[in-house]
């Protein structure tokens, strides 16, 4: 199933992806079944539908906090020069502000001169959990979208801690959907700039996969309905400017789109 957040004459709403094309992609017959509240105590369509095209989609979750693993691939790990891959889950926080949805514009900060794209499988967290043995994650997952790690690569290396390379506005796009149905093990995650394809890897990548990373985050911090794991990024990190068009597809999942301005 596929979960998006849509705009509706000013008021947003969870609802369903319904009628999708052989590719699971939206077409001319979608339409969205907008639900009760929030999804995660279970799905309530309130019987009311809106046609794909005639609404705009918005961050597919609002998290409370989002967690992201470092350094979780060892070829990105190499290729930032950031130090070898850790023994254990590399944790940072990104803020919630940082999140926006797909085709909303992700602003360059004035303090930085290299902002760079990081294509990341995102897990949403469906319930209230805390030291969830990795047995267990599935439990806990609500599903996975797409997420774009952005990040100030020179800001990174300069301040020796990544809170403010990793914090701007904008620098979390998620979306376009949460797919609730994902086999995670072996999916592809490719970034495109402008059509050009800049990063091609697969979730079978990751130095510690979907349920290790769950288990260890889970043992520091309780994790709520909503939260959002970014999971690292493959190889083929680089720079965006103003006027690029980014894209994030994760097989099974979608396509989330972004378009980069600078900040006035
Ligand atoms: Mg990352």
């Amino acid at each position: 199933m596929k979960i998006c957040r849509v705009s509706v004459n000013d008021e947003l709403f969870f609802g369903v992806l319904e009628g999708l094309d052989a590719n699971g992609e939206p077409g001319d017959e979608t339409v969205i079944a907008i639900l009760e509240g929030h999804p995660f105590n279970g799905i309530n369509p309130d019987g009311r539908f809106v046609r794909y095209q005639d609404v705009r989609l918005v961050a597919p979750v609002l998290p409370s906090k989002i967690v992201a693993i470092g350094k979780n691939y060892a070829a990105h790990a190499a290729e930032t020069n950031l130090g070898d891959v850790p023994s254990e889950p590399l944790m940072f926080l990104k803020p919630s502000t940082s999140v926006i949805g797909p085709g909303e514009p992700i602003i360059l900060p004035w303090q930085s001169e290299l902002v760079e794209h990081e294509s990341e499988l995102a897990i949403v967290i469906g319930r209230v959990c805390a030291e969830v043995p990795k047995e267990r994650a599935h439990e806990v997952i609500f599903g996975f979208t797409c997420a774009n790690d952005l990040t100030a690569r020179d800001l990174q290396h300069s301040d020796g801690q990544w809170t403010r390379s990793k914090s701007f506005d904008t620098f979390c796009p998620l979306g376009p959907w949460i797919e609730t149905e994902l086999e995670w093990e072996d999916v592809a995650i490719q970034c495109r700039v402008n059509d050009e394809l800049k990063q091609d890897g697969t979730s079978a990548d990751m130095v510690f996969d979907v349920a290790s990373i769950i288990e260890a985050v889970s043992n520091v911090m309780t994790l709520l309905p909503g939260d959002v794991i970014l999971t690292g990024s493959p190889s083929g990190t680089g720079p965006i400017t103003a006027g690029d068009n980014v894209s994030v597809t994760i097989s099974g999942i979608g396509t989330l789109k972004n378009p980069v301005i600078d900040r006035e």
